[in-house]
């Protein structure tokens, strides 16, 4: 438990109301807001999940899904406990739903840190659950792996208040944000949240922050994958962000409470995809099927496949060490630092050290 910042005093003697994210829960003494991570103990706002991790180990930064960001390289990933939303889609919801005791120890930021650089990943992830939640935590993460080279990034469903998005941002050197469809009614029926705080979460990053964006969209048969929705969201981020944003478009599998829809046929992905090409996106990508196609960065000057990938593995570049075709010198956007790396599409277990 590690006291939180972003609330206030509420009125009544001893409530305090959070101001992280959007639902600005309003808590009494003893209770936990909605995320099942943050409450009220004693007239102050603490944070129950300071640095326990539920899951540590290192994956493919391909699948996070960034795919303009240090290429083939691999990640320390980590997450733990609880979420501000509660989507009936969602497909990590026995962390995210989780409430009540934590039986993990405390895994401090330096410790995160030094354990990225004993297993050579060149950056960390908080991703599993909402990160936003914890970002107190994130943002000591950060510092501790900064101070040692290695750069810290996120995956995040991006539900922050206008307060908490500037440190949110500074948290993170690259960050995945689900924007779950482009209605409000989904947001409201299958996220309880609004789709509003989000879209200003998508534009604030791409206008106002350094940190490196890329966007992903789950898409449900019948609920968010028809042609004039993917349509829309594409254009609204080609107009409001940039057009060079990447788009990671990926099939949906019943879980949670959706056990009755079925997989996303891999022909609408397809079909999406083309869809938000046509809007002017210039990077889209299919995950989570088997599409060598849909999974290639292609050059934006003359075309050139830069970036081959099978399933998170990179099968072949044509970049120089910044980021450049080597055809015709176009930049790539993202971040590039050094040739793309080999790690593949293994993901490994970390055993963290006991806390002393
Ligand atoms: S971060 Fe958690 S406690 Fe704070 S307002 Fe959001 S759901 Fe409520």
């Amino acid at each position: 438990m590690s006291q939180a910042r972003y609330w206030q005093a509420a009125s009544a003697p001893g409530d305090v109301v959070c101001t992280l994210c959007p639902h600005r829960c309003a808590l009494r003494p003893g209770a936990t807001g909605r995320c099942g991570a943050r409450a009220n103990v004693d007239g102050r706002l603490e944070l129950l999940t300071w640095g326990r991790n539920a899951v540590v180990c290192i994956d493919p930064i391909e699948k996070k899904p960034l795919y303009h960001f240090l290429p083939g390289t691999p990640t320390l990933s980590f997450g733990g406990f609880g979420c501000n939303l509660s989507c009936s889609c969602c497909q990590n919801w026995e962390l995210s739903r989780h409430r009540g005791g934590i039986d993990r120890p405390v895994d401090t930021p330096e410790a995160i840190a030094a354990a990225a650089v004993r297993k050579g990943c060149r950056s960390v992830a908080m991703t599993y659950n909402e990160p936003a939640i914890a970002l107190e935590y994130a943002s000591a993460v950060a510092d501790a792996c900064r101070a040692v080279g290695v750069r810290p990034v996120g995956v995040s469903a991006g539900y922050v208040s206008e307060a908490a998005r500037p440190e949110f941002f500074r948290s993170f050197d690259a960050v995945n944000i689900d924007l779950k469809a482009f209605s409000e009614s989904f947001y409201k029926r299958h996220c309880h949240a609004h789709l509003a705080p989000v879209l200003e979460t998508l534009k604030y990053a791409a206008t106002e922050t350094r940190t490196w964006v890329e966007v992903t969209t789950l898409l449900i048969p019948g609920l968010n994958d028809g042609d004039a929705e993917v349509a829309a969201l594409a254009r609204w981020i080609a107009e409001e962000m940039s057009p060079t944003v990447p788009l990671h478009l990926s099939a949906f599998h019943p879980d949670h409470k959706l056990m009755d829809v079925p997989p996303t046929p891999p022909a609408t992905l397809r079909r999406a995809r083309a869809v938000a090409r046509a809007e002017g996106l210039a990077f889209v990508y299919t995950g989570n099927i088997d599409d060598p196609e849909g999974e290639t960065t292609l050059c934006p000057g003359c075309g050139a496949p830069t970036l081959r990938r099978d399933r998170y593995e990179i099968l072949g570049h044509g970049l120089d060490p910044h980021g450049r075709c080597v055809r015709c010198d176009t930049q790539l956007p993202g971040v590039f630092d050094g040739p793309p790396g080999n790690w593949g599409r293994r993901r490994q277990a970390v055993i963290m050290p006991a806390p002393h």
